[in-house]
């Protein structure tokens, strides 16, 4: 059988801050069209893993590449036109309806530009046409096309949180990064989230790298998963071979 090369690479990474080195030499690689867990006890790397892979940290070495393409020295924003798409750990939107965060999520994807769409030329207003039909089924897909129209503040935390998730895929890419895509849910939203993200593997072919703390939505939904612990790799395996790995419970249990 051939196996289609990495969609995503990331080659003995390091990241260090001041006095602390915040990810240790790490690699990993992720098929199309799979989901990668990046799992690992608070203050192992994860984020910081997430911010070398969409250009927001520049790591003291190493290499990470897109669909064959070197990233490592990118601006975050060509990062983003390369494919690659993330939501952050924190960040709840809370203004506006769903349709206006979408549509700021696929102003990247403007070829207009800025001068025509203000000016109303007719070439800019088909686009804008087409932007709003392809925010509204990225909605359907997330679950939020009932609410397309809603001001996000009337939507429930879960429902706010996955608007995140959908802005992030109006940049139609290839790799969606996901930090903590269900901290703070209730076990329904949670479920529905975790319904979202196969969805999108299984109708977009998209690949995902997936942290998150809920072992049980991992496991679901996990076809390889990476431990870190202090910046270092410490398994890697499918999810049932790192469940069972004892350095993971030692990280994790502390025993
Ligand atoms: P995780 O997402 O796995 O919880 P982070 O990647 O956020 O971990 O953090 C890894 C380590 O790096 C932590 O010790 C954290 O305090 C530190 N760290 C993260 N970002 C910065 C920064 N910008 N400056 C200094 N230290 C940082
Ligand atoms: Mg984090």
């Amino acid at each position: 059988t051939t196996t289609a090369p990495p969609e995503l690479t990331v080659r003995d990474v390091t990241v260090r801050f001041a006095g602390l080195t915040a990810l240790d030499g790490v690699s990993f690689t992720v098929a199309p069209g799979s989901v990668h867990a990046l799992i690992g006890p608070n203050g192992a790397g994860k984020s910081t893993c997430f911010n070398v892979l969409s250009g927001l940290c520049r790591p003291a070495s190493g290499a990470v590449t897109l669909g064959g393409t070197e990233l490592t020295r990118l601006a975050p924003h060509r990062i983003a036109a390369l494919g690659m798409a993330r939501t952050f750990q924190n960040i709840v939107t809370t203004q506006g309806t769903v349709a206006d965060n979408l549509m700021l999520g696929r102003h990247a994807l403007t070829r207009a530009g800025f001068t025509a769409s203000a000016l109303r030329l007719p070439g800019a207003r088909r686009e804008q046409r087409e932007h709003l039909a392809r925010a509204r089924e990225i909605a359907e897909l997330t679950g939020l096309g009932p609410h397309f129209d809603s001001p996000v503040g009337l939507l429930s935390y879960g429902d706010r949180k996955r608007v995140e998730l959908a802005r992030a895929l109006c940049l139609e890419p290839r790799v969606l990064l996901l930090d903590e895509p269900v901290a703070g849910m209730n076990a329904a939203e949670r479920a529905r989230t975790a319904e979202v993200v196969a969805e999108l593997r299984a109708e977009l072919g998209l690949s995902v790298v997936l942290v998150e703390h809920d072992m049980g939505l991992v496991m679901r939904l996990a076809d390889e998963v990476t431990v870190l612990d202090f910046g270092r790799t410490i398994a890697h395996g499918t999810p049932d071979e790192v469940r069972r790995d004892p350095e993971v419970l030692r990280a994790y249990l502390g025993t």
